[in-house]
């Protein structure tokens, strides 16, 4: 059902020229992709609009919203609490950030829709999931998959609860899933001016208006998107955009390092102001 071209492995080197958030299912793996799509599902049965606020995560945008919190604020007491660079199973496309439409932030992050969506997801799925509405210090948007992947088991309660046969609920996930990858493809398409060819993409017409009228979109941030005919300064600017990229990556490791190495000391100073 899922398509690998919008997985992990095959996304990682072009959503890793990006430090910007996405709001996509590109890159997440693909029974992370299906979790998203059941969850969606499960949104709509709950009554609830679900989105992305954020799935895949670069190295980089993992250190972006790691690294204020340990710079700007004190090394032991990080105003953040974001995983490390490294540590983070967004960065594995194990992981996604929901909220829901809503006119202000209480309707979109309200807990009690988060708790509602993890009730109908596990009524219907049991709990191959977790959801850090559960964890102590709570994270209510994550949701993200076990090592052992998704069941593929539905609950007979569940269903019913519902008032669904099992083959309405795997053409409604099916749907969900098929739009989910739509959108995936179109910013991805946008932002990176890539071409996604998918196999068994939606349908053919789409596969060709993609590979051969449509013209790549202008920039959307930082990261080029050169039109055809500029194909060599195209691939310059990839290559300038992965160096900045890479660079930027450094001086940030840089800081990191002088700040902690200026924590050490001045630790070994209190230390010897003791002494
Ligand atoms: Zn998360």
């Amino acid at each position: 059902m899922f398509s690998s071209d919008l997985s992990y492995s095959s996304m990682k080197s072009i959503l890793d020229q990006s430090s910007r958030r996405n709001t996509t299912i590109a890159g997440l793996r693909p029974e992370t992709q299906e979790m998203v799509a059941r969850l969606g599902v499960a949104a709509k049965l709950s009554g609830l609009d679900l989105r992305v606020g954020e799935a895949y995560r670069s190295y980089q945008r993992q250190y972006d919203i790691w690294a204020p919190g340990r710079v700007a604020g004190r090394l032991d007491e990080p105003k953040t609490f974001a995983a490390a660079p490294g540590r983070s199973l967004h960065e594995q496309g194990r992981a996604v950030d929901v909220f829901f439409s809503g006119a202000n932030q209480e309707e979109q992050f309200s807990p009690e829709k988060y708790k509602k969506l993890y009730e109908t997801y596990t009524d219907l799925y049991g709990k191959d999931i977790r959801w850090g509405g559960n964890w102590k210090s709570r994270d209510m948007p994550h949701f993200e998959t076990r090592m052992g992947g998704l069941s593929s088991n539905v609950s007979e309660r569940g269903l019913a609860k519902y008032n669904l046969t099992a083959s309405d609920l795997g053409t409604m996930v099916a749907e969900e899933a098929s739009r989910l990858q739509k959108i995936a493809i179109d910013k991805v398409e946008k932002r990176f001016g890539k071409k996604i060819n998918i196999a068994g993409a939606p349908s053919q017409t789409r596969q060709q208006s993609v590979s051969t009228t449509r013209a790549p979109s202008p920039p959307a941030n930082k990261v080029s998107a050169p039109t055809q005919a500029q194909a060599p300064v195209k691939k310059q600017a990839a290559s300038n955009t992965a160096t900045q990229m890479s660079m930027k990556y450094q001086n940030s490791s840089l800081e990191i390092l002088l700040a902690e190495n200026k924590r050490i000391l001045g630790l070994k100073q209190s230390l010897l102001t003791i002494i």
